[in-house]
């Protein structure tokens, strides 16, 4: 795995997709205008849920000047994009999100805090384009074997004892959900690529009878294989200078994409 920078991505996906036997790795957006943010908020409005993921996905698949072999130029080639994007990987997904962040609203991003060098309620400043990425070395880094410490029953009368791991798809594991407890429980049905060997999606009745320690490995692992950004930002006190910590960051739409929190 190498780490690289949100500034030095340059339009091309940490992991990229393939569709219909063909592989596609760059992205390009169109500029963040009045029309396009009228657009977006059409798209919302018609979205069955408004949750966060579904957000993402309504700002790239409106942003996106080409994506996957097509141009997006009409409400079906939108569509067409929006399919796409679902079959990305999480990794792709949040890099061109944070890279169209970057590219129409600039580097500079605020957060109300505390300093204590100050000793005041102060606005922390963060760059962006600094956000770590990571990108996997080869197709190989994508997988990871796991042995359950508690094998389980599977299916009838099979046993579940070993699972292997891929990076999460924004479509099974992200899209519509908005709580942390649909996040785990769903990266770990995305994650899963095949069961004793053998190549299977699972549905959540499989799971019900895993062990607590076994989920947490998995979750660990899952975090190995995901790639893509750190989701934490480095920020720097407003006013003195000095003072430096490092943050989560809220990535919904009305947070990231928005200033008002500046102080
Ligand atoms: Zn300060």
């Amino acid at each position: 795995m190498k780490k690289i920078k949100l500034k030095d991505v340059n339009g091309v996906l940490p992991i990229g997709l393939k569709l219909g036997g063909i592989a596609h790795s760059n992205f390009s957006f169109k500029p963040l205008t009045y029309s396009v943010e009228r657009e977006m908020a059409r798209v919302l409005e018609d979205s069955d849920t408004n949750t966060s993921a579904i957000g993402v996905d309504a700002l790239l698949s409106v942003c996106l000047d080409e994506f996957a072999g097509v141009k997006n130029t009409s409400e079906d080639h939108r569509k067409t994009i929006s399919n796409s994007l679902k079959q990305s990987y999480y990794a792709d997904v949040m890099t061109m999100y944070l890279s169209l962040r970057l590219q129409e609203i600039g580097p500079e991003f605020y957060m109300n805090g505390y300093c204590p060098i100050c000793n005041k309620p102060s606005s922390l400043v963060g760059d962006v384009g600094e956000t770590g990425i990571d990108v996997p070395d080869d197709e190989k880094d994508l997988y990871r074997e796991y042995k359950l410490i508690e094998p389980l029953p599977f299916r009838g009368n099979a046993t579940m004892t070993s699972l292997q791991i891929g990076p999460n798809i924004w479509g099974t594991s992200y899209q519509g959900i908005d709580r942390f407890s649909d996040v785990k429980r769903r990266a770990i049905l995305g994650a899963i690529r095949n069961v004793n060997g053998v190549e299977k999606s699972l549905i959540e009745n499989d799971i019900l009878a895993m062990r607590k320690k076994d989920m947490n490995a998995l979750v660990n692992l899952i975090g190995e294989v995901n790639f893509g950004p750190e989701m934490v930002i480095g920020l720097k006190c407003g006013s003195c200078k000095k003072y430096e910590t490092v943050e989560a960051f809220d990535w919904r739409y009305t947070f990231f994409f928005d200033l008002s929190s500046r102080s």
